[in-house]
């Protein structure tokens, strides 16, 4: 089997995945992840894009994870469904450390940190400073604001309302100067929806690539429909040839990260960034509390609910610790919140690698080692 067929096979799951997600369908995608762990059976396993494949797409850990993002047999309410999903989150957890252990890596994690090019202590510390540098301004607008972690996203909303709508089509035209692409309206769609998932996109088998986001009437909304117009950017202006320049989920996630607070520099008016500049200190410790929260499952194997509590008390009061399974964490692809704290992190890093600086987009994305982004260790 090749490789474009291994491609294909990802572009299929994520058409499906999509039509799930935005559509409301019900597509059962076990089939999708064993036609693409199959064909990662018959690569090159010392290349991480491969190694992902048959981590993420075995059988029994696609089949739990499936079941788990879909919510298929857990109970509807909150109380119930939190409890309910802990003994899968935590044994889907160790599959996938098992099957990192198969392939000789020392755990999961080492194996997600590795293949991304940064260490854990480099990370852990960055993600840290980065924390100390925004908790006080957080804590205070939170107050302000009058959110906790049950209303979080919707207060985040409307606190930000925008008077006026920005131009979706304009906002597009100038990501895709920022890339140098050419002729993406040929290409993107964008779907916005009042429903669903904040932000979503994704690349089906015919090379088109669509976004789905929220009407662009609030700061949240844009910020996201920047966000998940620089993955967009990165689908459309990288086709792999060869698995090690296919973009795994991790440096995806923290490119568009990267990418976004670029844009927003550029794209948006005055009065837009002001808001976007509180919604972006707000989101940032939350997904860095959230990212030490998995560090410390991963790594120190903690327990949930203490570890829960520990970490996201610093910003707001944790009224039960139950909810820990419901967090971003119990994401599909696991490991990624990290990534985007990384990815808008590296915006307040100086920089000393100078090719890094030159290049707005990378030549090579699939390459990226993220601790490049960070300037030398002193
Ligand atoms: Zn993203």
């Amino acid at each position: 089997m090749s490789f474009s067929e291994f491609v294909r096979a990802s572009r299929m799951y994520a058409k499906k995945e999509w039509e799930n997600i935005v559509e409301e369908a019900k597509n059962d995608l076990s089939p999708f992840d064993d036609k693409i762990f199959k064909a990662a059976e018959t690569l090159d396993k010392k290349q991480p894009a491969v190694q992902r494949a048959l981590i993420e797409h075995h059988p029994g850990i696609a089949r739990l994870r499936n079941r788990i993002e879909s919510l298929t047999n857990y109970p509807k309410d909150r109380n119930l469904l939190s409890r309910a999903l802990r003994p899968d989150v935590v044994r889907l957890m160790a599959m996938r450390t098992h099957r990192a252990q198969m392939l000789g890596r020392e755990d999961y994690l080492d194996f997600v940190l590795d293949t991304a090019g940064i260490s854990f202590d480099r990370m852990e510390g960055l993600l840290e400073e980065t924390l100390g540098k925004y908790l006080p301004q957080a804590q205070r607008l939170a107050k302000e604001k009058g959110l906790d972690w049950e209303n979080w996203f919707k207060r985040l909303k409307d606190a930000y309302p925008l008077e006026k709508e920005p131009d979706a089509e304009a906002i597009v035209k100038a990501v895709e100067e920022y890339f140098k692409g050419q002729d993406w309206n040929r290409s993107l769609t964008i779907h916005i929806f009042e429903k669903g998932l904040a932000g979503f996109a994704r690349k089906f088998p015919d090379g088109s690539v669509h976004v789905k986001i929220r009407p662009l009437t609030n700061a949240f909304s844009l910020k996201t429909f920047i966000h998940e117009l620089s993955h967009a950017g990165l689908y459309l202006e990288s086709d792999p040839d060869h698995p090690k320049n296919f973009i795994t989920p991790p440096t995806d996630e923290f490119l568009a990260a990267h990418i976004e607070d670029a844009l927003i520099n550029k794209i948006c008016t005055q009065t837009e960034k002001e808001a976007i500049r509180e919604i972006r200190t707000l989101e940032l410790v939350r997904i860095i509390l959230s990212a030490q929260f998995e560090l410390d499952l991963w790594k120190r194997r903690g327990i949930p609910e203490e570890r829960y509590r520990i970490r996201h008390e610093k910003l707001l009061p944790v009224l039960d610790d139950k909810i820990w399974t419901l967090d971003t964490f119990r994401s599909v692809d696991s490991l990624l919140i990290m990534f985007y704290a990384l990815g808008q992190a590296s915006r307040d890093c100086p920089r000393e690698e100078p090719d890094v600086k030159k290049a707005r987009i990378p030549a090579d994305p699939a390459g990226v080692r993220i601790a490049d982004y960070f300037g030398a260790v002193n």
